[in-house]
């Protein structure tokens, strides 16, 4: 058992909450007497929040500062290079950097990551196999769950080899082939195969003629495909006029199709307000962790969440309680019986935290602390 001493909760009321067998126990108003001796961690002048989940990053193409390929420049550059097939990657050096950034997320708070990973080329299933070993060394800290996605001319046999090789759901890039739809139907049928979920990458803006998530809602629908769907940076959404944006998420919202918004991705503009609005689950992710499509990216929680524009307890749910939902994981929040997945972080409000994103940061992963850092330069990592 463990108590968290004098934290500040989102609704600006102080509480003393303990925490037993992984669970919020009671929340109380401080100063009351102890009934158990009980391990304490003093939180004032810290709010306590619900924990975030990281629900899009890639972690293979993380941390490579140089832009994936030859190409250099602008954000296209950065997509072609790529649609022409995966890295190469080192496993020493693919291990290095996914290590790396999976203690980077756990000392922001994140306790739970879906990270898209490549599928093909000449060594197919490797950043598979290198995520789900460090997914098993940091299982203490968070739950890695690895979306494999084939490049084109992944044979499906290695496909179907990735979920064996520990991907939990389905990727892919149907914007990419050469008839979307038939792609659509293609993955639908490979995941229904392999029994897993789906996270497609879908309407990013590089091909405007396409607005393909209205198809994928659709033919969910009509397919009778069961397992969790969830759709990716739909930029596109953002050329509809009003009438039509809101028809299509209606749509969306029938379909029960997640969708994941990435506000930090340059030129993002998805609606996330009208999505959330027809009643959409809408979480928002980092996408891009300095690498070839974001140089700068960090995929901070509080800055993502930030950057949604949403007014701040709308835009924690993106990245808290919508990311959990769209992970599958229990719905989490500051009540007993919730699972004691949480981020205190030192500021007097979720408005200021969101504002100044603030260094000063106590993990805690399943009712122990799992990270702490402090003023930004002393970090201890419990992996
Ligand atoms: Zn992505």
């Amino acid at each position: 058992m463990v108590t968290l001493f004098g934290a500040t909760l989102a609704d600006g009321r102080v509480r003393d909450v303990v925490l037993c067998d992984g669970r919020i126990g009671v929340l109380r108003a401080p100063g009351r007497r102890i009934q158990r001796p009980s391990a304490g961690l003093d939180l004032a002048g810290y709010l306590l929040l619900p924990a975030p989940a990281e629900p899009h990053v890639h972690l293979d193409r993380a941390l490579r500062r140089q832009p994936v390929g030859s190409v250099s420049g602008g954000r296209d550059d950065a997509w072609r290079s790529w649609r022409v097939g995966p890295v190469r990657y080192h496993p020493g050096d693919l291990r290095r950097r996914s290590r790396e950034m999976l203690r980077a997320l756990a000392v922001r708070g994140v306790t739970a990551v879906r990270t898209q990973l490549d599928v093909g080329g000449r060594t197919p299933l490797r950043a598979v196999e290198v995520l789900a070993e460090l997914g098993a060394e940091f299982r203490r800290v968070l739950d890695v769950q690895i979306v494999a996605v084939p490049v084109p001319g992944t044979p499906e046999r290695t496909i179907v080899d990735a979920v064996s090789a520990g991907a939990r759901v389905l990727g892919g890039r149907p914007g990419g082939a050469a008839d979307c739809r038939q792609e659509i139907r293609r993955l639908l049928r490979l995941a229904d195969r392999a029994e897993v979920g789906l996270d497609l990458h879908l309407d990013d803006g590089f091909d405007p003629r396409l607005l393909a998530v209205g198809d994928l809602a659709r033919l969910l629908r009509a397919s009778g495909f069961d397992r969790p769907v969830t759709a990716s940076h739909l930029t596109g959404l953002n050329r509809l006029a009003p009438a039509a944006l809101s028809r299509v998420a209606e749509t969306i919202a029938a379909a029960g199709l997640r969708v994941v918004a990435l506000p930090s991705d340059r030129g993002c503009g998805l609606p996330i307000r009208e999505l959330l609005a027809a009643g959409v689950t809408v979480a928002a992710g980092g996408d891009h962790l300095r690498d070839a499509g974001h140089p700068m990216g960090r995929a901070d929680p509080l800055a993502t969440a930030a950057a949604t524009g949403l007014p701040p307890g709308s835009a924690w749910a993106t990245v808290a309680g919508h990311a959990r939902d769209v992970l599958g994981l229990e719905p989490g929040g500051l009540a007993p019986g919730a699972p004691a997945d949480l981020l205190a972080v030192r500021a007097p409000s979720l408005a200021e935290a969101l504002r100044t994103r603030p260094g000063d940061r106590v993990t805690i992963r399943a009712g122990r602390v799992s990270t702490r850092a402090v003023r930004r330069t002393r970090v201890r990592t419990a992996a």
